[in-house]
């Protein structure tokens, strides 16, 4: 079974409300890292959730920064991986805020 659908498509953030260039394989807003609850297998766009997921913890590994989001509607985690242009500042105050 094919579990990853690459679905290329822009799209405006519904947190920052920022046009985002899709790639296919990521859905998170760079500027915010936020994302929206639609997956249930990534790219398949098939969660009815819809919830807005909010970046709450952020780590680095294997050197590359992931991101923890969690959905505010049904409370799913999720790891995400960032890629190059996205907002690291964002990651810096993701982390001042674990730390106050
Ligand atoms: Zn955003
Ligand atoms: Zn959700």
């Amino acid at each position: 079974m094919k579990k990853f659908t690459r679905t290329i498509e822009d799209f405006s953030c519904e947190h920052c409300e920022r046009k985002v260039k899709g790639d296919g394989y990521t859905n998170h807003c760079p500027f915010c890292l936020w994302s929206k609850h639609v997956d249930i297998n990534p790219g398949d766009r098939q969660n009815k959730c819809k919830g807005m997921m909010e970046p709450t913890k952020a780590f680095y590994a294997k050197e590359t920064w992931f991101v923890m989001q969690k959905c505010e509607k049904c409370g799913k985690m999720k790891k995400i991986k960032l890629k190059k242009g996205d907002d690291l500042s964002v990651v810096e105050d993701i982390i001042a805020k674990e730390l106050y």
